[in-house]
């Protein structure tokens, strides 16, 4: 179900998404709220980092557990703008979070709905209620945007 504040808060991760772009990074971020306050937020870090686990979802989680001091993010809800990959949706259930609201589907790694659904996977001990397709356009445009702009430095490169 669709909250009055989902697409306020999805803006938010969308900002969080033009930070991992200013980078250079592929533009993905998330924001994770709860009562109204923002207590998580990470973009996309892994080139950066050099580190394949900094996903914009893992780093929002460890902020909200710090902030919210204890690993069950009980009553929160996650804001990202890509459809989580297996990883973080697995970190999504171990987390307890409750309810996740994503922007733009992604039919390669998706594993809320695209490939699998690991968010309502009946075998594990925690579900979580989500929501897809919030700022949908603007997500995925965010991203085409950035694949497009990469492939013409690359071509522009191989010119040279
Ligand atoms: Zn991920």
């Amino acid at each position: 179900m669709k909250n009055m504040n989902d697409e306020y808060y999805m803006g938010l991760a969308i900002e969080e998404a033009r930070k991992a772009e200013a980078l250079g990074e592929v533009p993905i971020g998330a924001v994770i709220v709860r009562d109204g306050q923002v207590v998580g937020r990470g973009y996309n870090l892994r080139e950066t980092t050099k580190d394949p686990l900094a996903h914009a979802e893992l780093l929002a989680i460890k902020e909200a557990s710090k902030t919210m001091g204890g690993w069950r993010l009980i009553g929160a809800t996650l804001y990202v703008t890509l459809e989580p990959c297996p990883m973080c949706a697995g970190a999504i259930v171990q987390a307890r979070l409750p309810r996740i609201v994503y922007g733009a589907m992604d039919p390669k790694a998706g594993c809320a709905g695209s490939l699998m659904n690991l968010l309502q996977e009946e075998r594990f001990n925690h579900q979580v209620e989500m929501m897809q397709g919030v700022r949908e356009e603007e997500c995925s445009e965010l991203l085409k945007n950035f694949f497009r702009s990469l492939r013409e430095r690359r071509k522009k490169k191989a010119a040279e």
